[in-house]
């Protein structure tokens, strides 16, 4: 069998969610599980988190796999319903929206149901992607508040820069919330995984960790274990050949690496159809055999090569570790021009994933 395997460590991700508890002690835990649980399964990151307040998705879609999932938390739709036909699934399967647009506001007034929702007001604060302007903000609260059909109104909004500890953009952001929200009833939540890392003043009622769950880190420069985390995903392979290399040959699809002297390559069965980063450069670190390695030329489909050196012993069957406890994604990320974020949500499903117990 092909030996690209994903292992998970659920143990991983308890320790991460206690982790956020220490961190956040104050506030309750809505942890956001959207993209297949970031790339680890959904429904197994979320039986794992018995501890968290609330989960949070992307849509409708990703709520029903936790209910069917047997999750009983809480679930936040964080872009709330697509279309007024949901909103009888959204009662159906007992979730809460997210309000962030005038027609969303219409939907649920023009229902004619009697169910109670509650709902999460949310405030553009100069992201500009979704969320009531601020000359918009106190209207549609008033609206939602006249609703007999809305039972409990929270407020929201979400960070463009936290993860840039030097930005003003986040304290300006807090103040808008602060000052739309001043003589308004309702919990609070900002905070994303780098609000709760690096804004302490942005945690509120409740906090929204995403990324950390898995145990990497948003901030810029750092890795999960600057903050104590467990990176959850080990993407492993194994060398499947070795070969001796002349100084002056080439590796891979266009010849993009050469050998500056003799050494011997090593060829690891892992591409980007397993969603390995087709963008890694020349260099990009692998671990294998208790050592770092860097990779030698363009990655393939289903392959990669790494210099192994001149003087390596390594064998085909040798465990190779792309990313996880031995090797953090963040700096897998830094050499191919991306975030840990797409490469933990892009593995594909041809990689075997394991979910194991062990930390
Ligand atoms: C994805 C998302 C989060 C979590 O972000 P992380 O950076 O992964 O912690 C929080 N809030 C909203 C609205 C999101 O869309």
């Amino acid at each position: 069998m092909r030996p690209t395997q994903a292992i998970i460590s659920l143990n991983a991700l308890g320790h991460n969610l206690s982790m956020i508890r220490q961190m956040a002690p104050k506030s309750k835990i809505m942890a956001v599980v959207k993209a297949d649980g970031y790339g680890h399964g959904i429904v197994k990151v979320a039986k794992q988190l018995t501890e968290a307040d609330s989960f949070a998705v992307a849509c409708l879609e990703e709520a029903i796999q936790l209910r069917e999932g047997e999750i009983t938390q809480p679930i936040v739709l964080l872009e709330g319903i697509f279309e007024a036909s949901e909103l009888e699934l959204v009662e159906r399967y007992n979730l809460e929206m997210v309000i962030h647009s005038q027609r969303q506001l219409v939907w649920l007034e023009d229902s004619a149901s009697q169910y109670a929702h509650s709902v999460w007001l949310k405030l553009d604060s100069d992201m500009n992607r979704l969320g009531f302007t601020p000359e918009e903000y106190s209207a549609a609260y008033k609206h939602l508040s006249d609703m007999k059909n809305v039972a409990n109104i929270r407020l929201m909004t979400h960070f463009a820069c936290a993860d840039d500890v030097t930005s003003d953009k986040t304290n300006d952001q807090l103040k808008l919330f602060h000052q739309l929200n001043k003589g308004i009833k309702g919990e609070r939540t900002a905070a994303n995984s780098a609000g709760v890392l690096a804004w302490p003043e942005s945690h509120f009622d409740w906090v929204r960790p995403g990324i950390m769950l898995y145990g990497c880190s948003p901030l810029s420069g750092q890795a999960g274990a600057h903050h104590q985390l467990i990176p959850a995903m080990n993407l492993e392979s194994q060398l499947i050949a070795t070969k001796k290399i002349e100084k002056g040959h080439t590796a891979g699809y266009g010849a993009q690496w050469t050998a500056d002297e003799d050494t011997m390559l090593g060829i690891v069965a892992i591409g980007y159809g397993d969603g390995y980063p087709r963008h890694a450069e020349n260099g990009t670190p692998v671990w294998i055999n208790g050592r770092i390695v860097p990779l030698a030329g363009r990655v393939s489909m289903d392959m990669i090569a790494v210099d192994l050196g001149a003087d390596a012993t390594e064998k085909p069957g040798e465990r190779v570790v792309l990313w996880g406890k031995e090797l953090p994604v963040e700096i897998v990320a830094r050499h191919s021009d991306t975030i840990p974020y797409t490469l933990l949500c892009g593995v594909t499903s041809r990689a075997k994933f394991r979910w194991s117990d062990e930390s």
